[in-house]
């Protein structure tokens, strides 16, 4: 295939031809497909419906210590669901706190009390006449709506493919004592699946930070959500490494079951020193007196136990994989060597990242919406929603069926090429 730059204006006039027919044929379908959100299909939460019939009217209502979870009690989880999180994000027990289904509530939470009441007495953050969040890009929108909701300044940070770029990570956190955090998806990372190096979370673990009360938010929401059984990413434990370097306290892990079983009705966990527990856990007797237990216990008698859970997520790979590949052999088959495009191949998690030419992004989701296939929107893997080079677009194969996933990769390939080509006639 010849590469674009190297084709003449009439050349590229007459490739433009051809591809706006076949476009116009594709719109004529009036497709409705929709790739943006990374929400499980049907199928996947299929999966999980026999969780459901674990609780009846007669079923035994306690825990293994014998608490009703009808009842008040167990403010940060019943003592197997505990457990059962505390195994799949691979830390001690006395790490975790499980709160209601919502990670992203969590995390929300974690930075609102540290804004209203500091970070183990440190100054509260809205008293403080600046503070910065480190946002690796491209990354995940709602991360960055809950830092600009606080106020919070957001620094771009280029993800490379094994992490964030480490150099300019401790350059900000050991010497600006204004940067607070920095929001990190070190798994299968949404939205590029890159997964963090040895290396990177090790660097990590031995920052020196400027300000005491700087945290590290390690959003492990993929952290069992492979794609393919003989390709499992292993990351190192971030608490461990932070614990031997000397730095116990200095990161925040979060993970839910919304991709395992239910995101409308999952289970959420934050993982952190038993330091940083105990202060949470002043606010969260404040807070709640407890969240949904009987969820809790529906979930951990459906997986009995983590290797339950693990062959559950093979179930969730079996459905996600095609759709995955779908899209990737569309690409490797329509763009590859064109140069008007790259990606990475995900083995795990819920995205496929792709960027485009500069200044193509938008263009390229306006396009595929006027023939009925929806995206996230250009920009939104970005802090206040602006990528820089309006490149990247963000895919969540997901929901749609495989039949639908090869129907709307078709249709992005094409918005994909006839933008690129109207970007090189442009520039003539
Ligand atoms: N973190 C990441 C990185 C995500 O991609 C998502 C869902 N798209 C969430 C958190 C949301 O998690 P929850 O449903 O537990 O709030």
């Amino acid at each position: 295939m010849k590469k674009y730059k190297d084709m003449s204006k009439d050349e590229l006039l007459t490739l433009k031809a051809a591809l706006l027919e076949e476009y116009k044929e594709e719109q004529a379908k009036g497709l409705s497909l929709n790739m943006a959100r990374g929400k499980p299909g049907f199928s996947q939460l299929a999966l999980s419906m026999g969780m459901l019939d674990e609780i009846n009217s007669s079923s035994d209502m306690r825990t293994l210590l014998g608490n009703d979870t009808r009842n008040y009690g167990d403010l940060d989880g019943i003592g197997e669901c505990r457990q059962l999180m505390a195994d799949m994000m691979e830390v001690k027990k006395e790490n975790i706190i499980v709160y209601g289904n919502s990670s992203l509530n969590v995390m929300y939470d974690t930075v609102s009390r540290s804004m209203t009441h500091g970070v183990n007495g440190s100054t509260p953050w809205c008293k403080l006449d600046k503070v910065k969040f480190l946002c690796p890009v491209p990354g995940y929108d709602r991360h960055f709506k809950i830092t600009e909701f606080f106020g919070i300044e957001m620094i771009n940070i280029p993800l490379l493919e094994d992490g964030p770029d480490m150099d300019l990570v401790e350059e900000y956190v050991n010497n600006d004592p204004a940067v607070k955090g920095i929001w990190c998806v070190p798994k299968y990372s949404n939205p590029t699946g890159i997964v963090y190096s040895d290396e990177v979370v090790r660097r990590f673990a031995v920052l020196k930070p400027a300000a005491e009360d700087f945290r590290i938010f390690w959003d492990n929401a993929y952290c069992i959500h492979h794609l393919y059984k003989d390709k499992q990413a292993e990351i190192l434990n971030i608490l461990d490494e932070c614990e031997k370097a000397g730095n116990p306290d200095m990161v925040y892990m979060f993970a839910s079951t919304s991709k395992i079983t239910f995101p409308g009705s999952g289970i959420a966990a934050l993982a952190t020193s038993p330091r940083n527990v105990e202060f949470i856990k002043k606010q969260l007797t404040v807070q709640t007196i407890g969240h949904d237990k009987i969820n809790q216990l529906r979930h951990t008698r459906f997986f009995k136990n983590i290797d339950g859970m693990k062959a559950h997520m093979d179930k969730h790979a079996d459905i996600l994989r095609p759709k995955f590949e779908a899209v990737l052999n569309e690409f490797d088959k329509e763009l590859a060597g064109l140069e008007i495009g790259s990606w990475i191949r995900p083995v795990g998690g819920y995205f496929i990242s792709f960027d485009a030419l500069e200044g193509c992004a938008k263009k390229i989701v306006a396009m595929c919406k006027d023939a009925g296939v929806v995206l996230t929107g250009a920009g939104a893997t970005f802090p206040y929603g602006k990528d820089p080079k309006d490149s990247n677009i963000r895919i969540a194969p997901s929901f749609p069926s495989v039949e639908e996933m090869e129907a709307a990769s078709k249709i992005f390939v094409l918005c994909v090429k006839l933008v690129s080509i109207d970007k090189y006639l442009g520039e003539e």
